[in-house]
């Protein structure tokens, strides 16, 4: 089958759009929408560096969608198409090639997203794909990384470490039930982009970043684009039911844990008290959270934390945006020496 074929086969079908003109033209064609702001990002996944050579290509796909929403998600814009480019390796056969495009159906149909073109190409090398995403916003209504003031509130969405666990879950390396296992492996393989915050980060935070590098690194992000230092309780780090059950583990088997967590059943997610700094720090340098850490002032924490619960999300308080710079943290008021924020690029 020759390239043009394959392109018609596999991505006119997810092509529907007025826009797309069919993937029949040189190029797609977008009407501008008078009054709002056109956000757009892009990622790339690299097989063996973003994903595993055994992961379902349905689920690296939408993973590679994810990713880029999570972004639309902390700017509180609304998702709108996508562009894609892919680069197939030899071992892409049609039959992954089929499971890829309709992982994409999937979540198109999921976040309301149209695909509007791409390029394909061939390599020798790891297959590789790259999405550029496109979402709108009200003109000057976009969530910045500068936004934040001193004496804001810094807060994260959902739960920190899941990501970073669930990577440890998939390659096995974990001793758990098998619904935690479950759950966290899902967390790293599909993560849930936030989409659903963009009225409460948009009418309440000051600045907000995902949480993709790790929630210490992307928090410094916030001071450091809004000329300010971030101050983080480490206790405060909202965790899941299986992450408290990891760090459990971990501490029963270091010896000396207070078992007095153990008679309260939580519901998620229970901040990270009880933890002893080392581990809830690895947490927050994970990353593949692909939560939102976000700032805002305090007159208007509690409205952020109710618009959040009103979309089912739980919104937790872990700091401070404080006058200098850097990141400080803290655990139960002493101060935590930190080596790495987080993931680095390279
Ligand atoms: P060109 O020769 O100008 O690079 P192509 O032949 O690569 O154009 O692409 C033809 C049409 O198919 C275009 O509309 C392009 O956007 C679309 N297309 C190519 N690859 C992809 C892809 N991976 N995903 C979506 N659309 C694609
Ligand atoms: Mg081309």
């Amino acid at each position: 089958m020759d390239e043009f074929d394959s392109i018609a086969r596999l991505f006119r079908p997810l092509a529907d759009s007025p826009e797309a003109l069919g993937l029949m033209d040189d190029v797609a064609l977008l009407p501008v929408r008078v009054g709002w702001d056109l956000v757009v990002t892009a990622d790339a996944m690299v097989e063996g560096v973003h994903f595993l050579t055994d992961d379902p290509p349905g689920l690296v796909a939408r993973k590679l969608l994810r990713v880029n929403l999570s972004d639309l998600a902390a700017k509180a814009a609304e998702p709108y198409g996508y562009l894609l480019t892919v680069a197939w390796s030899p071992s892409w056969d049609e039959v992954k090639r089929a499971a890829f495009a309709r992982g994409l159906g999937e979540d198109q149909a999921r976040y309301g997203l149209k695909l509007f073109g791409g390029d394909t190409v061939s390599t020798p090398g790891p297959m590789t794909a790259s999405v550029t995403m496109l979402g709108w916003v009200e003109t000057g209504k976009m969530v910045r990384r500068s936004g934040a003031r001193e004496g804001d509130l810094i807060l994260v969405s959902g739960t920190i470490g899941d990501g970073y666990l669930g990577l440890k879950a998939a390659q096995g390396e974990l001793d758990l039930p098998a619904a935690n296992l479950e759950y966290l492996a899902g967390r790293y393989r599909l993560p849930e982009p936030r989409v659903q915050l963009r009225e409460a980060l948009q009418r309440h935070a000051s600045a907000a970043a995902d949480v993709s590098d790790g929630l210490l690194a992307d928090a410094g992000h916030i001071g450091e684009a809004s000329g300010l230092g971030v101050s983080i309780e480490l206790e405060r780090i909202p965790l899941s039911n299986a992450a408290r059950l990891v760090l459990r583990q971990a501490q029963d088997e270091a010896g000396g844990a207070s078992d007095d967590h153990r008679r309260k059943p939580h519901p998620e997610p229970v901040e990270g008290r009880g933890f002893r700094a080392d581990p809830l720090l690895r947490l927050a340098t994970g990353g593949d959270d692909y939560d939102i850490v976000c700032t805002a002032s305090p007159t208007e924490v509690d409205a952020l934390i109710a618009a959040a619960n009103a979309v089912g999300i739980p919104m937790t308080v872990i700091g401070r945006m404080v006058e200098g710079q850097g990141v400080r943290v803290t655990f139960q008021g002493q101060a935590v020496a930190v080596e790495s924020l987080g993931w680095r690029h390279g």
